[in-house]
């Protein structure tokens, strides 16, 4: 489901002079799709949906929002579901930032279509998991993939008939081993609509065994490859910004795609501050993730709560620069010296393996 804004941001955001390119908040933890893959849905019994308060956002995160060159509306959950959604969006634009989210488009209808007009929201994010409506509902149960295109291509229509280069239209394709022969013609597709970017993300967060064998990565195929370079080839025919994870991994990178406090801070629905979307998980939900095989068993870092302490005053906490340090010490190794260990909590991480 989730969230990668790096192909966007490696597009038309660079962090510049600001620290962290990104704030990543959790409007919302609850959905209406019940998507195979999706942790909400394994551990439906154990699953607290949660809206932001509007208070939180407005008294402890918007004060911090020069920090950041983005905010980005998402998180483990639809966030169109929070009633002060658009409010929300309003206050971050006002406030100068770039404003993001990703969305499964059941709450994005003509009036959401103004909204992010008016509010000149710089992305809208679509996710699908297919190029057919068989594909994608399988996968997303109580998705209407009809639907869903339809609003990309009437976001679109609403741009050209505007003159807009406002919003950004990426559509994020989870790759899985059931839907991958379709990626080429789901970048069609896309373009098709009128979408400006697209991106392709493993399913790298598995909440049951059984998932391990739809994730590309842990069964790759002669094919694949050669897939994701056909898909490449679409997009760039099509002249639209394409990126994809590789479909097999390699050891670790130096750097993950959250890059903790560099590239992304994840906010929690209920103000707790984590390094990325993959620490924001519930500890009951991590510590039951499969990760090669076996449960991965780690506590996802925690870093404060934006409700009690000043955002600042939490990334120049001891564990905020640790993590912050130690990516920064990775990407600027030398080859005379060791590079320096991954932080314990990521060895169990695909990310950490450019998944
Ligand atoms: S490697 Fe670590 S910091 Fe990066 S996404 Fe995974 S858990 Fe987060």
């Amino acid at each position: 489901m989730l969230k990668r804004i790096s192909g966007w941001l490696g597009e038309a955001l660079q962090p510049k002079h600001r620290r962290i390119a990104c704030l990543q908040v959790e409007v919302s933890t609850a959905c209406q799709l019940s998507c195979r893959y999706c942790p909400r849905t394994v551990m439906a019994n154990g699953w607290r949906s949660e809206i932001m308060s509007w208070d939180l956002y407005e008294r402890c995160l918007a004060p911090h929002f020069d920090l950041f060159a983005m905010i980005f509306l998402q998180g483990w959950g639809e966030p169109l579901t929070n009633p002060r959604f658009w409010d929300m969006v309003a206050l971050a634009k006002k406030a100068g930032r770039q404003v993001g989210f990703i969305t499964n488009a059941l709450l994005f209808g003509p009036r959401e279509i103004e909204l992010a007009c008016e509010l000149d929201v710089d992305l809208v994010c679509f996710t699908f998991t297919g190029a057919t409506a068989a594909t994608h509902e399988h996968y997303r149960a109580g998705a209407d993939f009809t639907a869903l295109a339809g609003s990309v291509a009437a976001l679109a229509a609403r741009k050209a008939a505007g003159g807009r280069s406002n919003p950004t239209i990426g559509v994020s394709y989870t790759m899985i081993r059931g839907n991958l022969a379709e990626l080429p013609e789901a970048v069609r597709l896309a373009a098709t609509l009128g979408a400006g970017q697209f991106t392709a993300n493993h399913l790298d967060c598995i909440p049951a065994p059984a998932l391990e064998n739809d994730a590309v990565f842990l069964s790759p195929r002669q094919d694949d490859e050669a897939l994701v370079a056909d898909a490449a080839r679409q997009a760039a025919s099509a002249g639209i910004f394409f990126r994809a994870e590789p479909p097999t991994l390699g050891g670790e990178i130096l750097v993950c795609e959250a890059n903790p406090l560099h590239t992304t801070l994840f906010v929690k629905a209920d103000g707790t501050v984590v390094p990325c979307h993959q620490m924001a998980l519930p500890q009951d939900i991590v510590s039951s993730l499969w990760f090669r095989g076996a449960p991965c068993g780690y506590s996802p870092l925690t870093l404060g709560n934006a409700a009690d302490t000043p955002l600042p005053e939490i990334l120049a906490n001891r564990q905020a620069q640790e993590i912050f340090d130690c990516f920064e010490r990775r990407a600027g190794f030398s080859l005379d010296r060791p590079i320096p260990e991954a932080p314990p909590v990521c060895k169990a991480c695909y990310k950490l393996y450019g998944a």
